[in-house]
């Protein structure tokens, strides 16, 4: 069960009037906390009974009270960034072309385009630029669903795009994933009906780090995409070390419809530097650039930056390593505290916890330490980014104290 509460709807029916606030001090207190993080601002807050943040049909998550100190947070392990960035090649990159932020640079972005091209192997107007892969995953669900119809994604999975595609119209087909946190590719397949606009996939997924297997999701990619789009979103996968998977990127090749997200967020280290793009078929482009203009948030020092990262593989193969030998040390502590975390094949790990989330959250954040904790299925879980080792000890010391 699960309620919605729409902020536009809510102020006008007066339950966010004082006297509605009075009456429903937790819920209030609840959305003004979304709201203050900035996401979704207008968009419907949807709590459960619980009030739980409603997610999915299985995943729950909690927050923690907006008066709880977010600023006593020394060790920020909740929303998978890389700790190491940006590198050092993309700061003096910033440096040197921040002079020229006069000028819009649409040359600049052409040529950051045509390299962005040349390494996925496709001609620049099958790329589409954004100011973080957020941005990309929001145009193309207003887009598509500004007329309705229905998505198709694993539940879990990551729920931006799903988000803004239900704030817009769009029905939600969720297909819970297989027992080992794979996407169900069978049924998500035959939950194609002919309202469907997109299949989402998310992989590797977040929030539970799992993979799902290269050859399967390119036979399903391949033939799916014949009926419906497929967007699939590889944030985490330069991180999937040893991984039985690829990038969809070779379909477009094949004239296949299928749209690749990717971010300069996660292995490049530039979450709050903001590049993200779309490779896709140039028509499907055409379709989301009518309405929305892709590249135009880029700063003209993120396109700098995002070059200069590219070019930088000992950066991204620092952090790889590093990811590698956090997770490694993680792991094996949850190992020998009886943790049954999902593998992961992302900077960031998922595990059942044996204390109630909220608990999880404000036990934490009294040591300092931000996490997010969910329900799957009502049990708690915790998920926790890849860190410095640093951090991660400190995280670890904390787990061993609440255990
Ligand atoms: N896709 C997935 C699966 C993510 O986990 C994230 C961020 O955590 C994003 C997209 C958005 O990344 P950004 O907007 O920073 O590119």
């Amino acid at each position: 069960m699960s309620q919605s509460l729409n902020r536009r709807s809510a102020l006008k029916t007066g339950l966010l009037t004082l006297g509605g606030l009075a009456a429903l001090p937790q819920l209030s207190k609840a959305a003004s906390r979304i709201h203050n993080d900035g996401a979704f601002a207008d968009a419907p807050l949807s709590l459960d009974t619980e009030l739980r943040i409603f997610r999915s049909p299985m995943v729950r998550e909690h927050y923690l009270d907006a008066a709880l100190d977010k600023a006593k947070i020394t060790v920020k392990i909740s929303s998978n960034e890389n700790p190491y960035g940006p590198p050092m090649s993309a700061q003096t990159a910033i440096a040197e072309s921040a002079k020229r932020g006069n000028r819009y640079a649409w040359q600049e972005m052409n040529d950051l385009v045509g390299k962005i091209a040349k390494k996925e192997g496709v001609t620049p107007d099958h790329i589409m630029m954004g100011p973080g892969s957020s941005d990309l995953l929001e145009k193309v669900a207003i887009v598509e669903f500004m007329k309705g119809g229905n998505i198709v994604s694993a539940d879990p999975c990551y729920m931006s795009l799903i988000n803004v595609a239900k704030s817009v119209g769009a029905t939600w087909k969720a297909v819970p994933c297989k027992a080992d946190w794979s996407h169900d590719l069978k049924a998500m397949e035959a939950a194609i009906d002919k309202d469907t606009k997109l299949v989402y996939i998310c992989n590797p997924n977040n929030p539970v780090g799992s993979i799902t297997s290269g050859k399967e999701l390119l036979d399903f990619c391949s033939r799916v995409s014949e009926k419906v789009p497929i967007f699939v979103d590889e944030a985490y996968l330069e991180l999937a070390i040893g991984a039985d998977t690829q990038s969809m990127v070779s379909l477009l090749g094949q004239n296949k419809n299928v749209i690749i997200a990717r971010t300069f967020s996660k292995i490049m280290g530039m979450a709050g530097i903001r590049v993200g793009y779309l490779a896709a078929q140039p028509a499907y482009l055409d379709k989301i650039q009518k309405i929305t203009r892709g590249g135009m948030g880029v700063s003209y020092t993120s396109i700098f930056a995002a070059s200069a990262s590219m070019d930088d593989m000992a950066f991204q193969d620092m952090s790889r390593a590093k990811n590698a030998e956090t997770k490694a040390y993680l792991c094996g502590n949850l190992d020998k505290m009886g943790y049954k975390y999902i593998p992961s094949f992302t900077n960031f790990v998922i595990f059942p916890i044996n204390i109630p989330g909220k608990e999880m959250l404000t036990k934490m954040s009294a040591k300092g330490i931000a996490v997010k904790a969910f329900d799957i299925q009502n049990k708690p879980w915790c998920r926790v980014s890849l860190g410095t080792m640093d951090e991660m000890k400190q995280f670890v010391g904390a787990l061993q104290e609440l255990s």
